[in-house]
């Protein structure tokens, strides 16, 4: 108990094996002003029948901080205030490095997906590209096939038979197929009447 401890009554402190009472009101007696009738009504403040308990070395929370040494306090505090500032810098630094962590999985996602868009791209033209040559091919193919069509609707009109390499002969006039697909009659066996060979 601390050098300010002393009867609110009689002003005596401990020391003289006398036991000392807390009120309820926040007043200290000592037993032997009991006989002055603070039990009944406290002298300080007139508080009636307050109710009290004996001061002895260990004093239950909250009122032991009452009787605490505030620098023991003051230091046991700052104690665990750095203790809490060693916490926060700590969780701070943890949850730094986590956040960078995500934001670096971030960027190289995006990275990923800005490699695929541009590979899908470059195929779609690709294709494209094909598809349009393709495209010019058959065009090209089917005008050309058009125009053999075209001529042989005319000899055909004109009663006039075609030697095909693949047919049979006829014994009318012959037109020669060279004169019309002069490419397969360099590569096929075409023999005939007034064939390519003749
Ligand atoms: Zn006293
Ligand atoms: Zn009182």
């Amino acid at each position: 108990m601390g050098d300010w401890l002393h009867c609110n009554s009689c002003y005596r402190q401990p020391g003289s094996g006398r036991n000392y009472f807390l009120t309820n009101c926040g007043h200290i007696y000592c037993e032997n002003c009991q006989d002055k009738g603070w039990k009944e009504r406290c002298l300080l403040c007139g508080t009636g029948h307050p109710s009290s308990f004996k001061l002895t070395s260990k004093l239950p929370p909250p009122v032991d901080a009452y009787f605490s040494d505030p620098i023991k306090m003051l230091k046991q505090t700052a104690s665990e205030m750095k203790q809490i500032l060693a916490a926060t810098e700590f969780q701070h630094h943890q949850r730094k490095r986590f956040m960078t962590h995500l934001q670096k999985n971030v960027s190289n996602q995006k990275a990923i997906v800005e490699k695929c868009e541009k590979e899908l791209k470059e195929k779609t033209l690709t294709v494209f590209a094909q598809l349009e040559k393709e495209k010019t091919k058959y065009q090209n193919e089917s005008r050309q096939l058009k125009e053999e069509n075209k001529y042989l609707k005319v000899l055909l009109s004109e009663k006039v038979m075609v030697l095909h390499p693949f047919g049979a002969i006829q014994e009318y006039a012959w037109i020669h197929y060279n004169d019309i697909r002069p490419d397969l009659c360099e590569n096929t066996a075409y023999r005939g009447k007034d064939g390519c060979d003749s």
